[in-house]
């Protein structure tokens, strides 16, 4: 069902569709499913990969959001709590339940930090993943080994999500397909189709071959995260002023270090960092993620780097609370998301947008923005990946009430099981066959199922595992395989750069033509290196 030429072919096929997506990231994967299961008929492009832009360089938590607590941005929360449950529920064997320790350094902050997570089980309620419990120093130390003790004490104890971004995304993206959406990654939006100042289609580039389709859609939703802006630019009359950027994309940096730094099954978060944000030590698929920061950039790189004084404040912060710190030599990989944050919307004003309601101020979801122009696009940005759902419900409600598709009710996705969806392990684990849940035994069937190209633990990649990446993921190179189907790039970036020759000579027997590595491994090479 996935084949590409399959999909390239039903693509070129003269039809109207209902809704047409523009971006492979959470947003327009949640999207593209909620409207799929609504029973319309839907297409997806992607320009590079499903997840290779933001969503796939989260720092991997389904949660509610202490820090929105802290805000008193109860709505929010709420929301988040909410949909953190329908993650956990959909997709077990790629989301799952983690503790987190939150130690206390001042004699109050136990306390204090204490009732506001106690505040957060009561807003969970029934939705709660485990009580909220006050620790002493005895019990922090048991449940965080590695943690700085000197001056500790007590601590809280509370529960949230954790999940594989990209390899969620990539079940949306599947799901979705199982429901009749035309899903397409390597495949670029160049332009909008417009008539009589209507968007009334796309047409997009095959990244493979430079072939060009045009396709005709009702409904056009800008889902690209931070480069929304360049496909709003698209969607005006020749010679008309280009309209003020909506997004300010401020950066994330996560370092990744082994889990010996801080080896048992919980999280750490500090509540408070000397910049006065939140920071977090997540085991994650068998290594320990560190992050994040929130620094503004000015450009939109595919593959941002970290700044200088980044790498130095994640290290420094780990220094205060991790006994024996991580240094820069001990970092595995680096990785750096973009957050579309949408600034100058007010500003913008009705000019060249729907001069009703241009922006959707959605009481319980005020982080994301959907904004309808004048010529119907739909453009969706913000917002974080634990409520892709809801953002996703938002948009569709907006497309309907502007009479861009028919009325159809919504709450389809809420309970609905991905592809594979399976009780699983522990994310903390390192990544193995319990990633594709049910799964598993397709993968085993394979050839190469006990060839193992990485291994840690009793997990790692085989050969089997890759060849399922490309028959059935959609993999179409080794930094689809190594990044995204495998976290192999983001957890040991050296790692990645040593088995992509491996890798590229499976996906050349699968596809028939061969791989290329030398981009792959410059790539893992900026992700080993800090400034
Ligand atoms: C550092 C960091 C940590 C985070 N941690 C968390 C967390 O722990 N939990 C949480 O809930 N949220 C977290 N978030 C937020 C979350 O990651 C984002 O809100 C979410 O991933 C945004 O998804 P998106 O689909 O809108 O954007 P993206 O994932 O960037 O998707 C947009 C897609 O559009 C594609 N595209 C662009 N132009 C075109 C075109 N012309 N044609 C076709 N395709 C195109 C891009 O290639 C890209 O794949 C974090 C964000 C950052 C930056």
């Amino acid at each position: 069902m996935l084949d590409r030429a399959t999909l390239l072919q039903r693509l070129a096929e003269p039809r109207t569709w209902d809704l047409a997506v523009i971006g492979g990231g959470a947003t327009g994967l949640g999207v593209a499913l909620d409207a799929a299961a609504r029973g319309f008929a839907v297409v997806l492009v992607e320009s590079h990969d499903f997840a290779k832009g933001t969503s796939s360089r989260a720092t991997k938590l389904a949660h509610g959001g202490v820090r929105y607590l802290a805000q008193g941005d109860i709505g929010l929360v709420r929301e988040a709590l909410r949909e953190r449950s329908a993650m956990l529920a959909n997709a077990p064997h790629v989301a799952q339940r983690l503790p987190f320790v939150m130690p206390g350094y001042r004699w109050w902050e136990r306390a204090y930090y204490g009732s506001g997570l106690k505040a957060y089980d009561a807003l969970a309620g029934r939705r709660g993943l485990g009580a909220t419990e006050w620790l002493s120093t005895r019990e922090v130390c048991q449940l965080l080994p590695g943690v700085q003790t000197q001056g500790l004490a007590g601590g809280v104890r509370y529960w949230d999500g954790q999940f594989d971004d990209a390899r969620f995304a990539l079940l949306l993206a599947r799901t979705a397909a199982a429901r009749g959406a035309l899903v397409l990654n390597h495949v670029e939006a160049r332009d909008l189709v417009r008539e009589r100042g209507q968007v009334r289609g796309l047409v997009v580039r095959d990244a493979e071959t430079g072939a060009e389709h045009r396709i005709a859609a009702n409904c056009v939703v800008n889902a690209t995260g931070v480069w929304v802006d360049a496909v709003r630019a698209m969607d005006r009359e020749a010679g008309a002023p280009a309209r003020p950027p909506i997004v300010a994309p401020s950066q994330g940096v996560h370092l990744v270090v082994e889990r010996r730094f801080m080896p048992g099954s919980h999280a750490l978060l500090v509540p408070k960092t000397a910049d006065g944000r939140v920071l977090f030590a997540v085991p994650w698929l068998g290594k320990l993620v560190l992050g994040t920061t929130d620094t503004p950039r000015g450009d939109l790189a595919r593959e941002p780097s970290p700044f200088a004084d980044e790498v130095a404040f994640i290290l420094g912060e780990a220094a205060r609370y991790l006994a024996a710190a991580p240094r820069r030599e001990d970092v595995r990989s680096v990785w750096v998301g973009l957050r579309p944050l949408v600034k100058h919307a007010r500003e913008e004003g009705p000019a060249g947008e729907d001069g009703r309601s241009s922006f959707s101020t959605k009481a319980l979801s005020r982080e994301h923005t959907v904004i309808v122009g004048r010529s119907g696009l739909v453009t969706v940005t913000g917002g974080k990946w634990t409520t892709y759902r809801s953002m996703a419900e938002d948009v569709l409600d907006r497309c309907m009430t502007r009479g861009l598709l028919p009325r159809r009710p919504g709450g389809v996705t809420e309970r609905l099981p991905l592809v594979g969806s399976a009780p699983g392990r522990p994310l903390a684990e390192p990544p193995g066959l319990h990633l594709y849940g049910s799964e598993a035994a397709a993968v085993q069937a394979l050839p190469g199922a006990d060839r193992w190209l990485w291994r840690d633990g009793a997990g790692g990649l085989t050969e089997a595992m890759v060849r399922f990446a490309v028959r059935h993921e959609m993999a179409r190179d080794v930094e689809d395989v190594l990044a995204r189907r495998s976290r192999l790039l983001f957890l040991d970036a050296a790692e990645a750069a040593r088995i992509a020759d491996d890798v590229a000579a499976i996906i050349g027997e699968e596809l028939g033509r061969a791989a290329d590595t030398a981009g792959f491994k410059a790539l893992a090479a900026q992700y080993t290196r800090l400034p």
